[in-house]
């Protein structure tokens, strides 16, 4: 047994997978045998492996100036052309960057930007922030709070009282509607509860709702028309903050730029991004706030002080430099468009599947997509185990492709958005295969 302590996994039963290189859309193990990368490794290889522009940007980084910090105002040419470039990119007005290392100290940050900034504006009370059930924001103890999901709770005494994380609805209208209610009536429920919630917490503690516009890693769940519309115009009447988590949504995934534009969310006053910011090639993320919440910040009245926060990394020279070739190659060579036409291609095909008698839902929106598998098809009877789901992810890695099995049962897919449709046809075909095997399991454990 290797010394490793692996993330969110049960240690007695590590994969034996030895992951050795990649290669396009594919990576092989330390045998030679080749996989479809069906995740984009988590949700992040957005240009594939072995990209060479990229690798000799990095080089290029590393050899002209491996480091440089952003403490006291130093900076870099790298740093201030990659803040502009993602300032100009997003669907925000002049937004401004902080620079960390990944998703959940990104949110660790805009935790503390929020606090300051109220702060700033005399309103220390309103700090409290509203999260959903379900979601996903990180697991360092701030954004461990935020996330919705027990197994990032339970034996870390987690949300984290002081923080003052509230919880509403996930909007995944299979798993959460009443019985014969429609999606209109599920979307006014789920939002009068918010306002409800928002209510009886008094809007003037409330800081900030925090969403991922399709929420990722716990299920790919894709909200009802007309929700965000309902969600944004509550939030404007409370004077409540909007901020998108694009951690995994940003930079393509889900058919346009932003999942913030394939949801139609009105400007955020916050984002996330971080994973395909640089194609998962180097740690590094990006906190963008308002222009409205910088000038708080900066204003010459704030009595505050300084804004006590930043990593050794923060702008790290050569993660910049990464972010910067990576964001030239989506522009350059159209991969925006490239993903929205092949993720509506994987959309289809994965919809020839939906007749399959152990799915109960397909969704997704662009290039991710999640595959639910059932109990009871005709019911939606979720299994009470995550031993089919499992065997399913299992079966498609030795058939060659990698997958996930997230919330319990769902498979989830989120290919490398330079993917083909050919190669679409390769991932569907093992699917199929997959499926079937899985089928044949759960029948002989009488888990169907
Ligand atoms: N936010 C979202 C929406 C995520 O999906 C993730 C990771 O999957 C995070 C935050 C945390 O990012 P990291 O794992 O880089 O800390």
């Amino acid at each position: 047994m290797s010394p490793i302590i692996y993330p969110t996994t049960n240690l007695k039963k590590p994969s034996d997978l030895v992951i050795e290189r990649g290669d396009g859309i594919y990576i092989f193990d330390n045998k030679g045998k080749k996989y479809l990368e069906g995740m984009a490794g988590l949700w992040c290889a957005s240009l594939g492996y072995n990209n060479q522009e990229i690798i000799d940007a990095a080089n290029a980084q590393m050899s002209k100036l491996s480091f440089s910090h952003m403490f006291g105002g130093k900076t870099h040419q790298v740093g201030i052309d990659l803040a502009e470039k993602l300032s100009s990119m997003v669907p925000m007005k002049n937004a401004k960057v902080f620079f960390g290392n990944s998703g959940s100290d990104a949110n660790d940050t805009h935790i503390k930007i929020l606090r300051y900034y109220f702060n700033a504006i005399g309103k220390p009370q309103k700090y409290k922030i509203i999260a959903r059930e379900r979601s996903y924001h990180g697991v360092t103890i701030a954004s461990a709070s935020l996330t919705g999901l027990p197994v990032n709770h339970t034996h870390f005494d987690l949300p984290f009282d002081a923080l003052g994380v509230l919880r509403t609805d996930a909007p995944h209208y299979y798993r959460g509607a009443q019985p014969q209610e429609s999606e209109t009536e599920f979307v006014n429920r789920i939002t009068n509860n918010l306002e409800q919630l928002i209510i009886k917490e008094g809007p003037e503690t409330i800081a900030a709702f925090i969403v991922e516009p399709i929420t990722g890693a716990s299920g790919v769940i894709v909200p009802p028309q007309g929700y965000y519309e309902k969600v944004q115009a509550i939030l404007a009447k409370y004077d409540i903050l909007f901020w998108a988590d694009e951690v995994i949504t940003g930079f393509g995934r889900t058919g346009n730029d932003f999942g913030s534009t394939t949801m139609g969310i009105k400007t955020p006053d916050l984002m996330t991004l971080a994973k395909q910011l640089s194609s998962a090639y180097f740690p590094i993320s990006a906190s963008l706030v308002s222009d409205d919440i910088y000038q708080a910040l900066v204003e010459p009245s704030n009595k505050v002080g300084v804004f006590g926060h930043g990593f050794t990394y923060t702008g790290h020279p050569v993660g910049c430099a990464v972010a910067l070739k990576t964001l030239e190659i989506y522009q350059r060579d159209n991969i925006f468009d490239h993903a929205a036409d092949v993720g509506e291609y994987m959309q289809t095909k994965l919809l020839t599947l939906k007749d399959h008698p152990l799915i109960g839902e397909i969704r997704g929106k662009g290039m991710i997509a999640a595959v639910e598998l059932v109990a009871d098809k005709k019911t939606g009877l979720a299994f009470s185990h995550g031993e089919v789901g499992n065997f399913a992810m299992k079966s498609c890695q030795q058939l060659g492709m990698i997958t996930r099995a997230i919330a319990g049962s769902s498979l989830a897919f989120c290919p490398p958005l330079i993917i083909t449709k050919p190669e679409i046809d390769e991932m569907i075909f093992i699917l199929q295969q997959a499926l079937d095997e899985t089928f044949i399991f759960a029948s002989k454990n009488k888990y169907i």
